[in-house]
């Protein structure tokens, strides 16, 4: 793809639609993922991944699907 064209693309938001449950019970905590990436993020409604750079929009946040680990 052209660079260019690929850096354009980081900068259009993409919805997080995903949260991961990490342990179990009282315990559990959820971490959105990122749509791009697929990693999971420390922290939620930031505007950009901290690991690949791609901005986010949290619109569709609080009705995130659930993936459980
Ligand atoms: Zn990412």
């Amino acid at each position: 793809m052209d660079e260019a064209l690929r850096a354009e693309s980081y900068r259009v938001p993409m919805a997080v639609r995903t949260v991961r449950l990490i342990g179990s019970g009282p315990k559990a905590s959820s971490y959105p993922i990122c749509p791009k990436c697929g990693r999971t993020m420390d922290r939620e409604y930031q505007n950009y991944c901290d690991r690949c750079g791609q901005a986010l929009d949290w619109r569709y946040f609080k009705r995130a699907r659930v993936m459980e680990l």
